[in-house]
C-alpha cells in the first residue's frame, strides 16, 4: 500500500524544512523523510550576508540541529546523504547503492553559486558563501585579516560589501557592469546605492573582470582585465546562482532555467514536486524567501490531497545594505518606463505602463518607508 510509504523531501534549506513544517500543520501521521547532503542544521540563509554586522558565527546562526528538527517535524532526517538518482516510474530514489521508495517526492535542492572563471595559484583563497558551512569556512579564514576583494556587484556582492565594511574590513568590489545590481536597478538608484556604499568605504572597480588570483607573501594579488592589480587577504566570489537541475534532468524531468513545475508545484512527472531555488514556477525563477514560503504553504495542502495552486502577491526584495537601504519590486515585463522622484540617496522610482499603472518600483534611502503603500498598488506576480 503506497500510503504507508513516506513523503520524501530532498533538501533541508528553507524550502525543504518550510514545506515539512507546513505539512505537519495539516497532517501529523503520514511519514516524512528528509534527505540532505549537508548537516541538516536549520538556519535562515539571508542572515549569511548580515553576519559580520550582527557579529554572528555560523554556530550562532544555526537555529536547530537535524536531531531537533526531526523531533519538531516528527520526521526522519538523513544528513550528509547525497541523492544520486530518481526513478519516477518505480517511485524510488537512490543514494549510491541504497534505494528508497516514496509515495510523493519533493525536490528542494536549491541553487549553486557560479564559479568565477579565474586563473592562478591563489584560487584556493577564493570563497563563495551559499550555505552555513561556506559561511563558517569564510569567517574562520577572515579572522585576523583586513582586506577582502569581492567579485560581483549584484545583490549578494553588495550586501557582503556592506556587511564586511561593518565588520571592519577593507573592501574592493570588482564587476564587469558599469553600475551595481545591473539586472535589478535603473541607473539613478544604482548610483545612489553605489554612492552610499562608497561613503561607507567600499571601493568599486566597475567595467573590469577579475582574471587572475596570484598568491603572494601574505595573501593574494587579484589581476583585473583593465591592468589594475589589487592586493587582498581573501577573495569572495558572488557572481550569481543557478538552480540545481542535474538530478531532475537525469531522471527525465523537464527543466529550463529551473525544474519546470506548474502552479501546483508538480513537475512533468506524477507525484514529484519541486519548490524553492531549484524550481521554475509557471515560468518564474525567483531565488528569494517569500516565493518559497508561498510555495511551501500551497504544496503542503497538495501533499495532503487538497490540490492547491500557489499564488504570489507583490514580493519586493529588501536589499540588506544599511549604507543605502534599498527595496526592489522588479517589473515582470519591460512595457513601460521609469519615473524617478526625489534627490540624493532618497529616490522613489516607479515603473509605469502606458496607462500609468504601477508595474514595479525601486525605493532608496528615506523613501523605503513607501514600500507597503506601493506594494498594495502592484499587480500580483502570480495572481
Ligand atoms: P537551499 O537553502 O540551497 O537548500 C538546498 C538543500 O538541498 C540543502 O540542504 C542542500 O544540502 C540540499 N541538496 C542539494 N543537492 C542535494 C542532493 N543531490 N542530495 C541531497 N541533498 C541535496 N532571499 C530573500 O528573500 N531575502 C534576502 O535577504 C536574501 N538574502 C540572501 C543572502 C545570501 C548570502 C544568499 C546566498 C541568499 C539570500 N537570499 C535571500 C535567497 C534565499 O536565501 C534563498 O532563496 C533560499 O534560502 C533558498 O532556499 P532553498 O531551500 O530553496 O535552497
Amino acid at each position: 500500500d503506497k500510503k504507508e510509504l513516506p513523503i520524501v523531501i530532498l533538501g533541508s534549506g528553507l524550502a525543504g524544512y518550510g514545506v515539512a513544517k507546513e505539512f505537519r500543520k495539516l497532517n501529523t501521521e503520514t511519514p516524512l523523510l528528509i534527505i540532505t547532503n549537508d548537516d541538516g542544521r536549520s538556519y535562515s540563509k539571508p542572515m549569511l550576508s548580515a553576519g559580520f554586522t550582527k557579529e554572528k558565527t555560523a554556530a550562532a546562526l544555526a537555529m536547530a540541529t537535524a536531531g531537533d528538527m526531526a523531533t519538531q517535524l516528527k520526521a526522519s532526517i538523513r544528513t550528509q546523504a547525497e541523492v544520486t538518482s530518481i526513478d519516477p516510474d518505480a517511485h524510488t530514489i537512490s543514494l549510491g547503492e541504497d534505494t528508497i521508495e516514496y509515495c510523493k517526492l519533493v525536490i528542494a535542492t536549491g541553487a549553486k553559486p557560479h564559479k568565477a572563471p579565474m586563473e592562478g595559484d591563489g584560487c584556493d583563497l577564493v570563497f563563495s558563501v551559499n550555505d552555513l558551512v561556506d559561511y563558517d569556512r569564510f569567517r574562520q579564514a577572515a579572522i585576523g585579516k583586513k582586506k577582502v576583494v569581492i567579485v560581483g556587484a549584484g545583490l549578494i556582492g553588495c550586501e557582503f560589501a556592506n556587511d564586511l565594511r561593518n565588520g571592519g574590513y577593507e573592501v574592493d568590489v570588482i564587476a564587469p557592469s558599469q553600475t551595481v545590481l545591473p539586472s535589478m536597478l535603473p541607473e539613478q538608484p544604482a548610483q545612489a546605492l553605489r554612492q552610499g556604499l562608497e561613503e561607507a568605504g567600499v571601493r568599486f572597480h566597475l567595467g573590469a573582470l577579475a582574471n587572475r588570483v596570484i598568491k603572494n607573501e601574505d595573501g593574494v594579488k587579484v589581476c583585473l582585465s583593465n591592468g589594475e592589480e589589487i592586493e587582498a587577504d581573501l577573495v569572495l566570489s558572488a557572481i550569481g546562482l543557478t538552480p540545481r537541475v542535474e538530478l531532475a534532468g537525469k531522471a527525465g524531468l523537464a527543466y529550463r532555467k529551473g525544474i519546470l513545475v506548474d502552479r501546483t508545484l508538480q513537475t512533468s512527472e506524477q507525484d514529484i514536486y519541486a519548490l524553492g531555488d531549484c524550481a521554475e514556477v509557471d515560468g518564474l525563477v525567483l531565488l528569494y524567501v517569500l516565493p518559497l514560503m508561498a510555495s511551501a504553504r500551497a504544496l503542503a495542502k497538495t501533499l495532503n490531497d487538497d490540490i492547491t495552486e500557489v499564488q504570489y502577491g507583490a514580493m519586493p526584495v529588501v536589499v540588506k545594505t544599511p549604507a543605502c537601504p534599498t527595496v526592489i519590486a522588479t517589473p515582470t515585463n519591460q512595457d513601460g518606463e521609469w519615473v524617478v522622484e526625489g534627490e540624493g540617496q532618497d529616490l522613489s522610482c516607479k515603473f509605469l505602463d502606458a496607462d500609468g499603472k504601477l508595474k514595479g518600483f525601486v525605493l532608496t534611502g528615506a523613501k523605503v518607508v513607501d514600500k507597503l503603500a506601493l506594494s498594495k498598488e502592484l499587480p500580483p506576480m502570480l495572481g
